[in-house]
C-alpha cells in the first residue's frame, strides 16, 4: 500500500492539457461565464512554480498531453512552457489527447512502462479534475495497477461552479447534462438536510480514491522530498 511518504526525490510527472485554451480568453474558457476558469489559471501558475521548485529536473520524466484546440489555444500556457524549456528537464514526452482518456493516447503505455521499470511513482496535475484528470488517472491505474499514482490537488483544477456543493438532483443534472445547479435550489441550500451534499470536484476525488489513486497536496511533496 502506497502513501505520500513513498514518493521519493525521483518521480515522474504527468501534466494533463496545460493549454491556453482553458484560461483567460481561451476557446474552452469562453464557453462559460467570465471568471469560471480562474481556478485553472491559478493552478497553471502553481504548476509553473512547482516546476521551478524541482531541484533535480534532469531526473524527472514528464508526460504532457494536449487536447485538440487549434493555434494559440493549443499551445502550452507560457509560464509552464518557460519552466520546461529553460530548466534542464531532459525527458519531456508530448502526446495528443482528443478525448478524456490519456491511457489510450499514442506512446502513453510505453511511457508508463518505462516509469514502472524505473520504479518511479507518478504525480498528476492539470485540468480538469472532473473530466480528463478523473478519467485518465482511473484508466491508467486500471491498466497499471502496480504503479502508484498521486493526483495532486494543488496542481489540478476545475471550473469554479464545479467546486460548489449541491444536492443529489443538481449533481445528476451536472453528471448527465453538465448543467449548473438549479438557482436558489432549496435542497442545495439546506445544509441540515439528511441528503448528501457534494460538489462535482469532491465526487471526482472520491471516485479516484475508490479506484486506488492517492490524492495529495504538493506542499507535502516539496517539503518532504525536494
Ligand atoms: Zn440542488
Amino acid at each position: 500500500m502506497s502513501s505520500i511518504n513513498n514518493i521519493s526525490k525521483r518521480f515522474a510527472l504527468i501534466l494533463i492539457d496545460p493549454q491556453n485554451g482553458f484560461v483567460n480568453d481561451g476557446c474552452w474558457s469562453r464557453m462559460f461565464p467570465i471568471g469560471q476558469s480562474i481556478p485553472i489559471l491559478e493552478t497553471f501558475n502553481r504548476i509553473a512554480s512547482f516546476l521551478h521548485s524541482i531541484s533535480n529536473p534532469d531526473s524527472i520524466p514528464i508526460l504532457i498531453s494536449q487536447t485538440g484546440f487549434s493555434h494559440y489555444d493549443r499551445q502550452i500556457f507560457e509560464p509552464i512552457n518557460n519552466e520546461l524549456s529553460q530548466r534542464k528537464f531532459h525527458s519531456i514526452t508530448h502526446t495528443y489527447k482528443p478525448h478524456t482518456n490519456l491511457s489510450i493516447c499514442p506512446g502513453v503505455q510505453q511511457w508508463l512502462n518505462e516509469q514502472l521499470e524505473a520504479k518511479l511513482d507518478i504525480v498528476i496535475g492539470g485540468c480538469t479534475i472532473t473530466s480528463c484528470v478523473r478519467d485518465s488517472s482511473i484508466q491508467m491505474k486500471k491498466k497499471f495497477p502496480e504503479l502508484n499514482f498521486f493526483v495532486d490537488e494543488n496542481l489540478c483544477a476545475a471550473r469554479k461552479d464545479n467546486y460548489l456543493e449541491r444536492c443529489q438532483r443538481c449533481l445528476e443534472r451536472y453528471m448527465n447534462y453538465a448543467l449548473p445547479p438549479i438557482e436558489q435550489c432549496e435542497n442545495c441550500l439546506k445544509k441540515d438536510s439528511n441528503q448528501q451534499i457534494i460538489s462535482p470536484v469532491q465526487l471526482a476525488y472520491q471516485q479516484m480514491k475508490d479506484a486506488g489513486i492517492n490524492i495529495i497536496k504538493n506542499s507535502i511533496l516539496i517539503n518532504q522530498s525536494l
